[in-house]
């Protein structure tokens, strides 16, 4: 790791995520963030956004939660996402302004380019954190995340190297409103930077529709192993679209290849954080669980009495996934065709 000299990093960013011009919430939850950090810091704390089309109000919002500064870098070479040029633009702006630290967002997209910038200045990447704090005595950033298999939590700190980098999963902070008082900048990006090794032939949407829509849902329905069978999924499905909500699943539905990577919840997945969650056939692996994240009620339906998801749920239904899955489905559907359009 290269010895960086700590003095003259100061800021904190958060890097926001834009999708043809629409701010992900998960830019919100960062953007807060840092500037709980900057004020700890009693620095500024700055939202990076880069792409094509961003209207005003995205940096308007992103003042509303907390950036002093907004850093706006807008071309069209932007408007589609690729890794190489990303990375070499924010390296490039990081350079330039020296932040002391940078949050980006742990999506597919923040997974892609982060570990370049990291490459690129040499310093300390922690990926997937679940809390951040200042150690007020040197501001180090403690960073938290799950570790040695998801069975531990334990605080990584990057002591001689500036940046720091992290990524965060959507849902895992808390977005918050402050007074607005904020400035945009609009910094000009040689044209080298915005180069590209790679030619984008399609775009797809639909997965990554479907994953915002899991992890945006109100009502979440997990497949885990226990639900045997795989026609199962089609009835948890079913149940799924009749409260509203999406599906799920723990990894070893995924890694059977029952559903798509994108449902995958928890420590290498995507965290979700709705009102209503049930799960079906999931022991409760703490590397499934820490992507369940502020949920006001989880059911859990498990056969076995002994298992771990049955501590963290709120109503626990000790039962054979076959035998209550088609009750409970015809009992919600009954429900739903009695309540007023
Ligand atoms: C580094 C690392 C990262 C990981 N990341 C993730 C991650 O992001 N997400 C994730 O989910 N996992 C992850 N895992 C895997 C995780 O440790 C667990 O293995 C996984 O979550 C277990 O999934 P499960 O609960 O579906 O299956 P199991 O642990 O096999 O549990 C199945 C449960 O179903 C119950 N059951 C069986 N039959 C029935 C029935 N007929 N009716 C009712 N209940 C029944 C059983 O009692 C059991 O409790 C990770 C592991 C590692 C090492």
């Amino acid at each position: 790791m290269r010895d960086i000299s700590k003095e003259g990093w100061r800021g904190v960013w958060a890097v926001a995520e834009c999708h043809e011009g629409c701010l992900m919430p998960v830019s919100l939850e960062l953007v807060s963030k840092a500037r709980e950090l900057a004020d700890k810091l009693q620095t500024e704390a700055t939202a990076v956004v880069f792409g094509h089309g961003i209207s005003g109000a995205v940096c308007d919002t992103l003042m509303e939660y907390g950036a002093h500064v907004v850093q706006l870098v807008e071309h069209e070479a932007l408007a589609v996402f690729r890794d190489d040029v990303f990375a070499r633009v924010l390296t490039g702006l990081i350079l330039s302004k020296r932040p002391e630290i940078v949050l980006a967002p742990a999506t597919y997209t923040g997974k892609a380019y982060m570990p370049r910038v990291q490459t690129m200045l040499e310093t300390g990447l922690t990926a997937g954190c679940l809390e951040l704090d200042i150690r007020s005595d040197d501001r180090v950033l403690i960073q938290t995340r799950a570790a040695w298999g998801g069975n531990l939590f334990v605080n990584i700190v990057c002591p001689d190297a500036r940046p720091q980098l992290v990524t965060v999963s959507p849902n895992v902070m808390i977005a918050r409103r402050v007074v607005a008082e904020g400035r945009v900048e609009r910094p000009e990006v040689p044209f080298e930077w915005l180069k590209s090794g790679m030619e984008v032939t399609e775009s797809v949407h639909e997965k990554q529709d479907e994953a915002v829509r899991l992890t945006k849902a109100d009502v979440v329905v997990v497949a885990g192993r226990g639900i045997e069978k795989r026609e199962n999924l089609k009835l948890l499905q079913e149940l799924a679209d009749a409260l509203g909500g999406a599906v799920g699943a723990t990894r070893a539905i995924t890694d059977l290849g029952w559903l798509p990577e994108y449902t995958q919840i928890g420590q290498t997945g995507v965290t979700v954080s709705p009102r209503l969650c049930i799960t079906f056939g999931v022991s409760g692996a703490v590397q499934h669980t820490v992507g369940l994240r502020n949920i006001d009620i989880l059911v859990a339906v498990n056969k076995d009495p002994a298992a771990p998801i049955f501590e963290m749920a709120t109503y626990g239904i000790v039962a054979d996934v076959n035998k209550i899955l088609p009750v409970l489905l015809e009992q919600v559907k009954k429900i739903r065709c009695k309540s007023p359009a």
